[in-house]
This record gives structure tokens, C-alpha cells and sequence, in this order.
């Protein structure tokens, strides 16, 4: 149906072609011949103005003579067939001739006629032709393919450029060496998968691995993006598969890729309104890949952050079997992408990727790319040649919470209890055994929000947390609000975060980590979107929900007596810790741990050894 529009159009165009040589022809002819009656032929060779004549079998073809009124027109009158013609003729002197000219009609039509068509078709190719590559598909060429040709290399990008995703590459290669050599495996009977599903959360490096894929195995690249299957008009994103499996399969062996591929599988059952472009989409797409024959080299893979909402037929064995997860970066990949990305940034002496992958726990491949290249921002700011150690670190902060914010002004009494707030966090952090050292504290704001910030940074790589850390980091986090109760006896709106990051942590305790006695190693909840925002899902009554409720709020308020007693204890520290901060602003963890033993040891001379307060 979609090629018939085409046909339709091409129809069109042919049609408005013949009308403008027509047209071209017409205007020309009018501008050099003129029709005249017989009667003024006949005057005009009274008047001797007639040099030649040409008789035709019904058309007589005159030429004037220059100095006539019609001197440079060709001139032609009907035959009368009169048979004084040639008297008249032989009387006036002129020389005439009555052979029909050396004027094929057959070169006439093609000067005349196929010639101007041809040329307007071949301009319309070159023209159209353009817009539709460019448009990807646009007027001339309803639903047909959008896939992008990437041939051999073009996608520049190699596994060298992946960094920290050592077992996604490792899973990859046999891929790489499927399409270099498919023989080989058909050889020994050996079916590879058909595709491979790249399963992470956002900015890990799927997009990057799979054009790494490419550059590996040198060859042709179909890319598209799950979104641009799904079109306005029903059929269209069905008609773009089949085109691209079409092409695809002409250009074995290649990879196809279909980047986000859950706009198009997202499982069609539980849906109350149904999408039928999509169904169809999906449905053509799931045909497609059982129709081609793997033995050829076509493969298949496809990215997805939210591998939970895809159809379980686009799961199962024969379609994307293999599963190749792409997680966030532990701290050797960090570092492993930062070298990377510094590979064409100058960096000075003193820098040390290394700390600054200790500091980016969490941190995805997107964002280390723009930590590095923030950083280099704001060394050309500062007029440097070089990236220092300290462009990095400030380049952490603002990513994690955003830009200093120097205009703002806080009035002294903000600003006091923003520093005890602070420090509130920072000290509770110091004095708990379970906790990850403080690395900077700070009362200059920032653009993301907050008014001040205390950074704790863990001395190693953790993958598990006990239940004693937790405990402790709610300790933490409830500390600012605690600090503001002990020296103000008031409180501020300056908690709301640490609030519900708190919450958030002892339900899960509850909920998901079974560490309450009340109920033990029961599932409450379930995280949905692993790889996005790993929303929790409630699964129990809502009886249990109200237990829950409670069990939460028992462990947030224990907490916060425990801060407010670990603050109350050190009250003097924590005045003397603010003073400071107010002062200077900033402190580096260093500077408040010297501050903290220092106090120490004035206080208890006699036990230097001592590591309690
Ligand atoms: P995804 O498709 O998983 O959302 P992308 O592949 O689009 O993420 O990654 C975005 C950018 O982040 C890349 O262009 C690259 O600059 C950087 N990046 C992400 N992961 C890595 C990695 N493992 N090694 C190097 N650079 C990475
Ligand atoms: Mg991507
Ligand atoms: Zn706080």
C-alpha cells in the first residue's frame, strides 16, 4: 500500500513534467513563428518582400525577406492546395521548394519531447532524492526504511572506547568473531544467538558498545532507535521492519541495532488501552527475527534500560536469549573511563584519577565523561594550560551538587544554623564506628538546592551494607536536624532531604532487607526499574502497610534520639566546629578531624591513646 502512494506520486510528477516541456515548447515556437493568412502571403509576394518558400502537404513555410516587418520570424500559412501557386511563384521570382525538409519526426520527438522529460526526471532523482535520505524517509517514500547505513568503521568507535565493561566486551567478542568468520561456527553445527539484549541503567556505555560491536567486527551497521519505529499511522513502523530485515539481509553479514528498544516491546498484555501501531511493530519485528536465518551473520542487538516491561516473547530462546548487562562502573572502571576520556585532555602533574574514581561512586560513564570535561571548562576559565587535581574534584561537586552559588546571601543567623546543621551531619558521621570519613564540609550554596553540604567518601569499593551501617547513615542523616535541636532549641525546613532519604532507607530495611524482628525475612516490596529509579512496589495488605508504617517510623526515631544524644555529649566540639565552618566556609575532612582529635586531647591529657570520646 505504501508503494502504491509512491507510484501515485511519481504519476503526479511525470504529469507536471509533460506539461512544463509542453509548455517550454510552446512558449519557444510562439517566439519564432508566426501564422499569417494566405491572403497576406500572397500580398507580401506582390510586395516582393518573399525570398524562399518551402510548400509542405498542408503547411506552407515562408521566409521574408529582411527587410519585411516579419524579418526574423518564421513564417507558415495553411495549403489551399491552389493550383495558381506555383505560377504566382515562378512570377515573383522566388525560389521554392515543395520537398518535405530533412525533418524526421522520430528526432523531432526525441529532441523535442524524451529528451526534456529525461533530463527533468534525473534532475527530480537528484533532488528528491536527497530530501528523502535526508528526511530519512520523507514525501517521496512513505514507509520505507529509516535505517541508517553505517558501513565498515564508520561508527569510529572500537572496544577500546568502552571502558570498565570487561564482562559485557567479554560476552560481545564471540559476536565480533561470529561475523568475521560465520563459516567457522556453521562448520561444527554450532547455532549462535540471534541477538543480544544490552540490559543497564542510562549512560553505562550500551549505545557506545554496540557501535564498539560494529567498528570490532568491520561491518555494515543498521542502527535505529526504538522510537523511530513507532509512527502516527498504523502499519507504518511494521512496513520499517520489514525493510530494514530486507536490507539487512542483502548486506550479510551486519549487525542490526535497535537502540530503546522498549518503546516497541513493551509487554502487550496488562495495558488497559491497547496500541495497535505498536502491537504491530512488535509483531512484525518478532516474525522478522524467526524468519532469518542466523547461519547467514545477521545479528541482532538492542538496548533497554527497563528490560522488566518487555514482551516475554521477544525474551524467549531463538530471539534475544542472551542478556549482556551493562552495570555502573565499580572503582577500577571508573578509573578505566576517566582514563579514557582524559586521553586528549592536557593534565597536570598532581592529577590522580584514581581518587577521583574513589569519589564518584555510582557514577555512570555519561557523567564521568562530563566530569572530565567540566573540569577542562573550568581550567580554561582559570587561564591554566594544564587540568589541575582540583578542577576534577570541583567538577565532582558540580555534578553531584551543581554550581557555587557566591551571590547568594545568607543572613548571619541562616547561615549559623546551616553551619551547625552541617556539621551536626558531619560530626554524628565522625563519632559512629559504621560510617564513611567526612571529606569536606561546606556552607557556600549551591545551584541544585542545597544551602550547604558535608561529603562522605567510603575508603573502599562496598557491595554489601550491614545492618549496623545502616542504622548509622540514618544516624547520620538525621544528625543536621538533631544539631539544630541541641543549640537552638528550634527547628528548620532545612531537613526535608535528609528526612526522606532517611525514611527511604529504614523502610527498606523493613520492606525489602528483612532487618526487623516484627517480619523477618518477609518481602514486602519490590524494585521495579532496576536500572532507572528503582521505584519500590508494595505486594502486601494494607494491614501489613500500617505495620509498616510503624516499624519504619520506630527505627527513624531511635535514630534521631541516638544523634541528638551523640551531639548533646559534644556540645562544646560542636560549637567550636561551627564557629569555625561560619568562618572559613569550607572545611576538608582533614582539617576537621585534626580539630576533632585536637579537642581530644586538650580534654583528656592524660589518655593520648585513646580513640573514644
Ligand atoms: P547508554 O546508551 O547506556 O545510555 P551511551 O552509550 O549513550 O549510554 O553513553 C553516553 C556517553 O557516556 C558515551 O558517549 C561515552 O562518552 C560515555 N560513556 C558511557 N559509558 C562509557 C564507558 N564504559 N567507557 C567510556 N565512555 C563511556
Ligand atoms: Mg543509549
Ligand atoms: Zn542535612
Amino acid at each position: 500500500m505504501f508503494d502504491d502512494k509512491k507510484f501515485k506520486y511519481r504519476i503526479v510528477y511525470l504529469v507536471a513534467v509533460i506539461f512544463v516541456v509542453l509548455l517550454i515548447n510552446y512558449i519557444s515556437s510562439s517566439m519564432t513563428t508566426k501564422q499569417i493568412s494566405y491572403n497576406e502571403f500572397l500580398t507580401l509576394l506582390d510586395q516582393k518582400k518573399v525570398e524562399k518558400v518551402l510548400i509542405q502537404k498542408d503547411k506552407i513555410l515562408i521566409k521574408s525577406t529582411s527587410d519585411s516587418k516579419y524579418a526574423n520570424k518564421a513564417l507558415y500559412t495553411g495549403n489551399p492546395k491552389d493550383p495558381e501557386l506555383v505560377k504566382t511563384l515562378k512570377a515573383a521570382g522566388v525560389s521554392f521548394n515543395a520537398e518535405v525538409p530533412n525533418n524526421d519526426p522520430i528526432l523531432n520527438i526525441i529532441l523535442y519531447w524524451i529528451g526534456p522529460i529525461l533530463i527533468f526526471m534525473i534532475l527530480g532523482r537528484m533532488i528528491f532524492g536527497k530530501i528523502d535520505k535526508k528526511m530519512g524517509g520523507g514525501v517521496m517514500s512513505f514507509g520505507k526504511n529509516t535505517a541508517k547505513l553505517y558501513a565498515e568503521n564508520e561508527t569510529g568507535k572500537t572496544f577500546k572506547d568502552v571502558a570498565g565493561q570487561e564482562e559485557a566486551k567479554e560476552s560481545l567478542v564471540e559476536i565480533v568473531d561470529f561475523l568475521h568468520n560465520p563459516q567457522k561456527y556453521a562448520e561444527i553445527g554450532a547455532k549462535l544467538p540471534k541477538g543480544a539484549l544490552l540490559v543497564g541503567p542510562p549512560g553505562t556505555g550500551k549505545t557506545l558498545l554496540a557501535k564498539g560491536v560494529a567498528g570490532e567486527a568491520k561491518v555494515p551497521f543498521f542502527s535505529m532507535s526504538g522510537s523511530d519505529f513507532v509512527e502516527m499511522f498504523v502499519g507504518m513502523g511494521a512496513a520499517r521492519v520489514r525493510d530494514l530485515f530486507r536490507q539487512a539481509e542483502e548486506k550479510a553479514p551486519c549487525i542490526i541495532f535497535i537502540d530503546e528498544i522498549d518503546a516497541i516491546g513493551k509487554s502487550r498484555d496488562g495495558a488497559i488501552q491497547g496500541n495497535d501501531e505498536r502491537e504491530q511493530t512488535l509483531n512484525q519485528l518478532l516474525s522478522e527475527m524467526d524468519g532469518f536465518d542466523s547461519s547467514k551473520g545477521v545479528v541482532i542487538l538492542a538496548a533497554t534500560n527497563r528490560p522488566e516491561v518487555l514482551d516475554k516473547a521477544l525474551l524467549r530462546p531463538g530471539r534475544f536469549d542472551r542478556r549482556v548487562i551493562v552495570d555502573r562502573p565499580d572503582l577500577k572502571g571508573r578509573e578505566a573511563i576517566l582514563k579514557v576520556h582524559s586521553k586528549d585532555v592536557k593534565l597536570g602533574d598532581d592529577v590522580d584519577l584514581s581518587s577521583i574514581a574513589k569519589g564518584t561512586p555510582g557514577a555512570v560513564g555519561a557523567d564521568l565523561a562530563n566530569i572530565v570535561n567540566e573540569a577542562a571548562l573550568r581550567a580554561v576559565k582559570h587561564g591554566r594550560k594544564v587540568v589541575l587535581q582540583e578542577d576534577l574534584e570541583d567538577a565532582v561537586e558540580i555534578i553531584i551538587a551543581g554550581k557555587e552559588k557566591k551571590d547568594r546571601i545568607m543572613s548571619d543567623k541562616e547561615k549559623r544554623i546551616v553551619a551547625f546543621h552541617e556539621v551536626g551531619h558531619a560530626l554524628v558521621a565522625a563519632l559512629l564506628n559504621n560510617t564513611d570519613p567526612v571529606h569536606k564540609i561546606t556552607i557556600v550554596p549551591r545551584t541544585m538546592g542545597a544551602l550547604g553540604y558535608t561529603m562522605q567518601l567510603p575508603t573502599e569499593e562496598k557491595y554489601l551494607v550491614s545492618k549496623e551501617e545502616m542504622i548509622d547513615q540514618i544516624t547520620v542523616m538525621l544528625g543536621g536536624r538533631a544539631a539544630e535541636e541541641t543549640e537552638f532549641s528550634m527547628i528548620s525546613t532545612g531537613a526535608s532531604n535528609d528526612i526522606e532519604r532517611a525514611t527511604q532507607t529504614a523502610r527498606s530495611m523493613v520492606t525489602i532487607y528483612g532487618m526487623t524482628d516484627k517480619f523477618d525475612m518477609m518481602a514486602l516490596e519490590s524494585i521495579s526499574n532496576r536500572y532507572l529509579d528503582g521505584r519500590p512496589v508494595t505486594n502486601c495488605s494494607a494491614e501489613t502497610e500500617a505495620l509498616i508504617d510503624d516499624e519504619t517510623l520506630k527505627i527513624i526515631k531511635n535514630c534521631h534520639n541516638r544523634a541528638i544524644k551523640i551531639l548533646e555529649d559534644n556540645r562544646e566540639l560542636l560549637t567550636e566546629i561551627s564557629e569555625k565552618l561560619i568562618e572559613k566556609e569550607t572545611l576538608m575532612g582533614e582539617e576537621f578531624m585534626d580539630m576533632i582529635n585536637e579537642y581530644k586531647k586538650r580534654k583528656n591529657p592524660l589518655n593520648e591513646e585513646s580513640s573514644e570520646i
